[in-house]
């Protein structure tokens, strides 16, 4: 099995994101890409987190009926923030040596990566999966040299480590969709078709959430 794991807060879940796991699906031929809603994300200190069953309800909504992206529930397991260096050695623990781990990311994400709990463990449970531009490689790289001294240059977009996952970057389509604006256009009333699929609207619309004043998940101010 090679198993996509694609963490995020997914506040809430939208196409950007929904894209960009087909294509990583797609390019490493994987099984399956799981979306990993963060319970406590350490880097986002937002007041204003939108209750991690609403987020996971949304996930799981956007992928029903792909068989090949999964919503997955792991992180809620943890009472704490939510170290992806954890989670990753958390299902090693449980699903064994056998399934190989794509841990995918963006390079927004990546270029902070040196603040993350044991960052460097990372690489002894998964393959990093960097999703950027090809204009941000050299940043990317300068990253990599920097986080992951062992990993040597193995191809253009390749890092390799003896008995280390990998790290790679792979391009992908980056639609210009964010949390951020979503929640802000909704909190101004505003639509969001689109922006989300549908059974993510239905949800959103159903429990009131992101609006203005009366709702969790209140936007940021501008
Ligand atoms: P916010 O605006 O609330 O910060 P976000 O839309 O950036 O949210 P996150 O849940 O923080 O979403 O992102 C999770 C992961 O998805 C990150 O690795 C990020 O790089 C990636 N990502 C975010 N938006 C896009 C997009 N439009 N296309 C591809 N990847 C994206």
């Amino acid at each position: 099995m090679r198993i996509g794991l694609f963490g995020g807060t997914f506040d809430p879940i939208h196409i950007g994101h929904l894209r960009a796991g087909e294509e990583v699906w797609e390019a490493l031929g994987l099984d399956e890409v799981r979306f990993v809603p963060a319970f406590l994300p350490p880097h986002k200190r937002r007041g204003d987190l939108t209750p991690f069953g609403h987020r996971l309800a949304m996930v799981e909504r956007a992928v029903a009926g792909v068989g090949h992206l999964v919503a997955s529930a792991v992180e809620a397991e943890r009472s704490g923030p939510s170290f992806s260096v954890e989670t990753l050695a958390g299902l090693r623990a449980g699903l064994g040596p056998g399934p190989r781990f794509f841990f995918i990311l963006g390079d927004d994400a990546f270029c902070d990566i040196e603040s993350w709990k044991d960052y460097r463990r990372l690489t002894r449970y998964a393959d990093l999966v960097v999703m950027g531009r090809e204009a941000d490689r050299e940043r990317v790289a300068a990253v990599i040299a920097r986080a992951f001294p062992l990993h040597r240059p193995a191809g253009p977009d390749r890092f390799e480590a003896a008995g280390e996952g990998g790290v790679r970057l792979l391009p992908v389509t980056r639609l210009s969709v964010s949390g951020t604006d979503i929640r802000r256009r909704l909190a101004a009333g505003r639509s969001i078709r689109y922006l989300v699929p549908g059974p993510v609207l239905r949800y959103i619309e159903d429990n009131g959430l992101y609006r203005a004043g009366d709702g969790p998940g209140l936007p940021e101010g501008p």
